[in-house]
């Protein structure tokens, strides 16, 4: 990896197909991508599906990494191994899916353009991200949003527990 290179936050989940298996399995191909390492993983946690659509439940984890690729080639990344794992395109917004790879954070950077939203904007609302993001960064700085350990837990949100 070359010097520098920023860190970043993504934000893993997997309702189908063995999740617990997908996510190690996914954590495994962060590691692998060009130019980036796991600094850290967190645990896995359980999680109700959003959006009202019948389906199992999820599971969840956060990776830090650090890269030495630009925000959007990193969501490519993410996106090739999404794909790798049978995520389909198409399907129903939160609908199943096999994997889902979220760029969190990319350092403190903001970008807002068409495919890529970073900071993401779900992070604040989601307790499946805000529970293993304090595990593995409670010092990242989130632009917009303060330091993670300083994020409030959603009190709305109550059906997540931690697995393993
Ligand atoms: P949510 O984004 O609310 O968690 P989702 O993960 O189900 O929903 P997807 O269908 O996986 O949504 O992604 C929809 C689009 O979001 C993708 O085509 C991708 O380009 C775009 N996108 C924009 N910003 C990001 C980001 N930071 N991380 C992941 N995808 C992003
Ligand atoms: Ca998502
Ligand atoms: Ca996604």
């Amino acid at each position: 990896m070359s010097e520098g290179g920023a860190e970043a936050l993504v934000g893993l989940g997997s309702n189908l197909d063995g999740p617990a298996h997908q996510i190690d399995t996914a954590l495994d191909m962060l590691d692998a991508i060009d130019e980036t390492r796991v600094l850290a993983t967190s645990s896995l946690y359980r999680s109700a599906p959003l959006g009202g659509i019948e389906q199992p439940d999820y599971v969840n984890a956060a990776a830090l990494v650090m890269t030495g690729l630009d925000a959007r080639t990193l969501l490519e990344q993410l996106q090739a191994i999404e794909r790798s794992r049978g995520r389909e395109r198409g399907e129903a917004h939160w609908g199943p899916r096999v994997l889902d790879l979220d760029l969190l954070a990319y350092g403190g950077l903001s970008i807002d353009e068409p495919g890529l939203a970073v900071p993401h904007p779900g992070i604040a609302s989601r307790n499946f991200v805000l529970l293993p993001l304090r595990e593995i960064a409670p010092d990242f700085e989130i632009p917009g949003l303060g330091r993670v350990r300083d994020l409030p837990v959603n009190r709305s949100e109550p059906r997540i527990s931690r697995i393993a």
